[in-house]
């Protein structure tokens, strides 16, 4: 229900971020219209169809430590409904997999050394009590993992993992980057718990954008979907929401959600210098597949690969943390591999993508035939997480911009975390403090 100082705000986008926004909006009183181009609420965090099972389309966990995702889900009446796992990690190197997933395992961990293991443990802790991620962020992240760990462990261990997430772009990565990292996964015992918990919601992202989309509802939020925004444009003290049906709407005040390089192709009345530092932001991308198998691979959550003939990045098995009867007994397991603009493997059909990680799989797991699989779904997004280069925050887009009613809210105001859905509702708390407190 509107107030008399209530006024009418677009939110373009209906991820986690335009959602937040848009409710937080709401119950200021305000009327507002979210355009999500999408048949579906959810972004990168949607769930879509796979065989008979619909499941979200990149694997997502929440950790014990992620209190603004928590507090979102309480708030939409889901968190009490959490279920909560101790996982195991894998890593497979050398053509073996291995278990990664304590102190012990860790100690027997073949490939590298004691002197080498000590040293890795002494960058992790070490990394994981520093607070100066603005002075790690004019360090190249490769200069600082070989000075604390040694060449060899830099080689042999980090250097796969960076790959994995940031592929040839790791060079120019800053080591607030592994700051980032290594803060999430000690999150949970800076905050006072004994070991860190992976959590999910049943029935996944899905039931998560269901109830979102209700409350908003009920919260009077006009929510459309299917609706492609092509511009957004000034008209006097107003901003015209132009749809690429051509249709058009008028509210007083705009935010803008999209990833930074597609708000400056929608933001049609921001300076040049204002549209070219959205555009500059350098984003990786992911071709991420999701594939429903009768059997499991293996009880790992998250499988870490540092053989370089493998094509995908990671293992996720979603059934080592969620139950099996969510995918009707079969097992649930995404191979991502991150993409920087132009990769060749970007190109690759779906059929072609198939063929490379089933073939990969039948290698690294002697069990598994691809007669084993019961479906096969390739995702591809563009824009997914910004690349932390160095001196990243000093080129962050304003969320304020020069025209007065429009901001721009998105993933590259993340400047010293990593992309999750905690980052992303903490992003959405601070913008709502700024922009409308
Ligand atoms: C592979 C992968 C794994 C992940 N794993 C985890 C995890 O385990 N845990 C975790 O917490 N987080 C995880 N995340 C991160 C999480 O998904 C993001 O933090 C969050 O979804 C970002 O939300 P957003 O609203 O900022 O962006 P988005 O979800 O990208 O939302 C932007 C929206 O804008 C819409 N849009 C774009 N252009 C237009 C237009 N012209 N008109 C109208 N609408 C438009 C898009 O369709 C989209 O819905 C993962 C992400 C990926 C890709």
């Amino acid at each position: 229900m509107s107030t008399s100082t209530s006024q009418e705000w677009a939110v373009v986008g209906g991820g986690v971020l335009g959602l937040t926004l848009a409710w937080r909006l709401a119950q200021r009183g305000h009327a507002v219209t979210v355009f999500e181009r999408a048949p579906q609420l959810g972004g990168l965090a949607s769930a879509w169809q796979l065989g008979d099972v619909t499941w979200d389309r990149h694997y997502h966990v929440t950790l014990l430590s992620d209190a603004h995702t928590r507090g979102l889900l309480r708030e939409l009446r889901l968190e009490h409904e959490m279920e909560w796992v101790i996982t195991k990690t894998g890593f497979f190197t050398d053509g073996r997999l291995h278990s990664m997933s304590n102190n012990l395992e860790f100690l027997l961990f073949p490939p590298l050394r004691l002197v080498d293991k000590l040293r890795l443990g002494l960058t992790i802790a070490g990394a994981a009590r520093r607070t100066d991620w603005k002075r790690l962020e004019n360090i190249r992240v490769e200069d600082f993992l070989r000075r604390w760990s040694g060449d060899r462990t830099f080689e042999r261990i980090w250097k796969p993992l960076l790959r994995a997430k940031l592929g040839d772009r790791y060079t120019e990565a800053s080591a607030a980057f592994i700051w980032a990292t290594i803060a999430r996964m000690y999150a949970a015992r800076r905050g006072g718990h004994k070991t860190e918990m992976f959590g999910y919601v049943p029935g996944g992202y899905a039931r998560v954008f269901e109830r979102f989309g209700e409350r908003l509802a009920d919260a009077g939020v006009d929510v459309q979907l299917n609706a492609d925004v092509a511009a957004v444009e000034r008209d006097g003290a107003k901003h015209v929401v132009r749809m690429a049906d051509g249709t058009r709407h008028t509210f007083d005040k705009v935010i803008v959600t999209t990833a930074a390089p597609v708000a400056a192709k929608l933001c049609a009345s921001l300076s040049a210098p204002e549209r070219d530092r959205l555009a500059a932001v350098d984003y990786h991308g992911i071709v991420c597949a999701s594939v429903l198998l009768e059997r499991p691979l293996a009880d790992y959550y998250v499988t870490n690969l540092t053989d370089d003939w493998v094509p995908f990045t990671g293992v996720i098995e979603m059934t080592a943390l969620v139950d099996r009867a969510e995918f009707g007994g079969r097992s649930l397991v995404y191979l991502p591999k991150y993409t920087a603009p132009g990769d060749p493997f970007t190109k690759l059909d779906d059929a072609e993508v198939e063929d490379r990680f089933l073939g990969a799989l039948e290698r690294m797991y002697p069990h598994f035939h691809r007669s084993q699989v019961a479906a096969f779904r390739v995702s591809r997004v563009r824009y997914v997480f910004p690349v932390p280069t160095l001196g990243y925050s000093q080129r962050v887009p304003p969320m304020r911009t020069s025209v007065p009613g429009l901001y721009t809210v998105n993933s590259s105001q993340i400047v010293n975390g990593t992309l999750n859905v905690n980052e992303t509702v903490l992003l959405a708390e601070r913008a709502a403090a700024e922009l409308f407190g």
